[in-house]
């Protein structure tokens, strides 16, 4: 079935790992699909791409303009862009900790308040936020990261409250560790990168990162009417990490 037929999704950071995820499996059930990112030129060719900054108003509010002249509508907005964050709160100071949250949180309520007049008169409104375990588990070295990935849960409640009677519904997803260019990246720079990763395995409790198409595969249930009685919940994609 194409469930998304005749409807736009908006995927933001769609040109890479978890983004290019969602973008190709929304395309393959019927939708249009617009990706935003910063390098537009990683994502496949049946996208609509347009070269956008979720950390930049004017930049967003002229990606969105292109989208809706495009395609004359938008349903589904996917916030997915976001960037990691090493450290503690004495590795990372005040300009970092606004440029991180300027990109992963405020980027989200950027995106959709931009897309709001669209999304107000579909009639199958969904926004899906890319959230982490990072939001509910303390993990060492990344403060600055977990508290604007908390942020992002918070913030997907509130705004679910905000637009439910406007038939917006918000949701979230969390995923662990999973198999993308980001992480892949991360591991090359380690001294053995093969040992790095079998280590990084064994630190799942499913003994494997996630699957990109996994987190996919939630967000396109949040993003799609079979969801139509969820808003502000989150899913966890993390091989049952949460509960450790
Ligand atoms: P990725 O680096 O592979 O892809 C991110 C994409 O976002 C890139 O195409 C990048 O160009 C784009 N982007 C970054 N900053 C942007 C900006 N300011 N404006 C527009 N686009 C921007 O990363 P990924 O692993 O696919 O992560 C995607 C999302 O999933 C992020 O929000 C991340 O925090 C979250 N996440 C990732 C993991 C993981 O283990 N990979 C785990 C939990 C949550």
């Amino acid at each position: 079935t194409q469930e998304f037929t005749n409807l736009v999704a908006v995927v933001t950071g769609g040109a890479s790992g978890i983004g290019a995820a969602i973008a190709a499996r929304l395309h393959e059930q019927g939708a249009s699909v617009a990706v935003l990112d910063l390098r537009p030129e990683g994502a496949d060719a049946a996208h609509f791409a347009v070269q956008a900054n979720v950390a930049d108003s004017a930049s967003v509010e002229a990606a969105i303009a292109a989208v809706a002249e495009k395609f004359g509508r938008i349903d589904i907005v996917i916030n997915n862009a976001g960037i990691g964050a090493q450290g503690t709160i004495e590795s990372n100071d005040d300009d970092e900790w606004a440029r991180v949250f300027n990109i992963n949180v405020t980027g989200i309520a950027r995106v959709t308040r931009a897309a709001l007049p669209y999304l107000r008169v579909s009639p199958s409104a969904a926004v899906v936020n890319t959230s982490s375990i990072a939001a509910t588990a303390g993990l060492p070295q990344r403060a600055l990261y977990t508290a604007s990935k908390g942020a992002v849960l918070s913030l997907t409640r509130a705004m679910a409250a905000d637009h439910l009677r406007e038939g917006i519904r918000v949701n979230c997803v969390n995923p662990g560790t999973a198999d993308t260019p980001w992480v892949t990246g991360l591991l090359t720079k380690a001294a053995d990168p093969v040992a790095e990763r079998a280590a990084l395995n064994a630190r799942q409790p499913h003994g494997r990162l996630v699957a990109a198409d996994e987190v996919a595969d939630a967000v396109v249930y949040l993003a799609s009417p079979r969801s139509g009685s969820t808003t502000g919940a989150s899913i966890a994609v993390d091989g049952g990490m949460q509960n450790l």
